[in-house]
């Protein structure tokens, strides 16, 4: 495949041979400029203290810690559940949007533009544009409008302008690719706020270090909740990368066993090849001619083909393994949840929890182990799917 030799000389934000920049010459500068505007306010104790202001008053962090009792004992692991579901919007995405918006604030752009999958990032980025007062425009693929109307009225509601995109699957890979082109069109007045770590340097890293709270907390939380201090095994779902990322973020330095679980349609850690999309060098879904497969999961955050470069480095390195879980694994793990615990996960982040269901008591995943799971989002946005093919209906 062609894009194994791309290899841009000098460019930072390499994991390995994954990551780099690559985009039309037109954005390079607009890169740069994000790059060194993050470097400088994560250097700085006033930025850094206004998004923490901003993620306790109105994200509602620390999100708590909370041992799943009964799912423990009957699987015979301690499971510790880190509730990103808990946070303003309902997923973890508010923790890396806010990041971005405050920096846009700081660079004096004057509007943000996203892209969205399921909407979960587009109303997150609606919710801060609207926080922050900066008008919001949010690209969606056609076939994701129409299959999560709920959330695009909540995005409307919050004042920002859904635009329908309508070229090939019509799903968040064209929409990415749409907000790309758009960004090229009004690059000095536009801040391109990505929803993963995925895209071109500095995205992946930044996007990494805004959801590292998650990782931080946990490790505090759980050096307090467990006897050993830290966990044996540090669970997170996987579509692009972020909520894992940022989990993992807390634990890499440490002895926990790392677990990413990916969609078993959108398993670009699992089965991906290397190549070159959105701007970035690492691990998608292809077909024998280098072409990008569509991904397919019912738990639409997971619809990526891809997966960020610091994942795909991870596990060429081995210190993170990526795992698969199918459809109707992640429903039932959903609603085991709910019906163990009273807590309705996101679908997406009930396929962190059906491997730690499959793989307890077995040599992966031994009795007596601890588990932190992170839960990335609630399931409310999920009802009518999850009535559906749990048969409840
Ligand atoms: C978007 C989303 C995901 C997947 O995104 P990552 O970048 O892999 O974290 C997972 N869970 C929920 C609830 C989401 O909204």
């Amino acid at each position: 495949m062609s894009s194994i030799t791309l290899r841009p000389a000098g460019v930072p934000g390499r994991y390995g041979s994954y990551g780099g920049r690559y985009v039309p010459e037109s954005l390079i500068p607009a890169c740069e400029a994000v790059a060194e505007a993050f470097s400088q306010a994560w250097a700085d104790p006033g930025f850094r203290g206004s998004l923490a202001a901003l993620l306790s008053a109105h994200v509602g962090r620390p999100t708590p810690l909370t041992p799943a009792v009964r799912l423990s004992t009957e699987l015979g692991v301690t499971v510790l559940l880190k509730r990103e579901d808990l946070t303003h919007t309902g997923s973890h995405k508010i923790n890396n949007v806010l990041g971005q918006a405050l920096l846009a604030r700081r660079m004096g752009r004057t509007r943000l533009i996203a892209e969205t999958g399921a909407g979960m990032h587009g109303v997150a980025t609606a919710t801060a544009g609207a926080l922050l007062g900066l008008p919001v425009k949010v690209f969606m693929g056609e076939r994701d409008v129409e299959r999560q109307a709920h959330n695009v009225f909540r995005m409307r509601l919050l004042g920002a302008e859904v635009v329908p995109v309508t070229t090939g699957s019509r799903t968040l890979k064209d929409a990415t690719s749409e907000a790309m082109r758009h960004w090229v069109t009004d690059v000095d007045e536009a801040y391109y706020c990505v929803g993963s770590v995925i895209g071109p340097h500095p995205y992946p890293m930044m996007v990494r270090e805004f959801q590292r709270v998650i990782g931080d907390e946990a490790r505090r939380q759980c050096a307090a909740e467990l006897p050993a201090a830290t966990p044996d095994y540090v669970v997170a779902c996987v579509g692009g990368g972020s909520n894992a990322a940022g989990t993992f973020a807390g634990f890499v330095e440490t002895s926990a066993k790392l677990v990413g679980v990916e969609a078993e349609g959108g398993s670009g850690a699992t089965n991906g090849e290397i190549g070159v999309l959105h701007g970035f060098q690492s691990l998608f879904l292809q077909d024998e001619h280098g072409q990008i497969k569509e991904a397919h999961s019912i738990a639409a955050g997971l619809d990526y083909p891809g997966v960020g470069p610091e994942h795909a480095y991870l596990r060429d390195l081995g210190r993170a393994r990526y795992v698969t879980a199918s459809d109707g694994e992640a429903i039932a793990a959903a609603v085991r949840l709910a019906r163990s615990e009273g807590v309705l996960p996101a679908i997406e982040s009930a396929h962190a929890l059906a491997w730690v269901v499959r793989a307890a008591g077995t040599p992966e995943l031994p009795r007596g182990s601890t588990v932190l799971v992170t839960l990335s989002g609630r399931g409310d946005k999920d009802i009518t799917t999850l009535i559906a093919e749990a048969e409840l209906a």
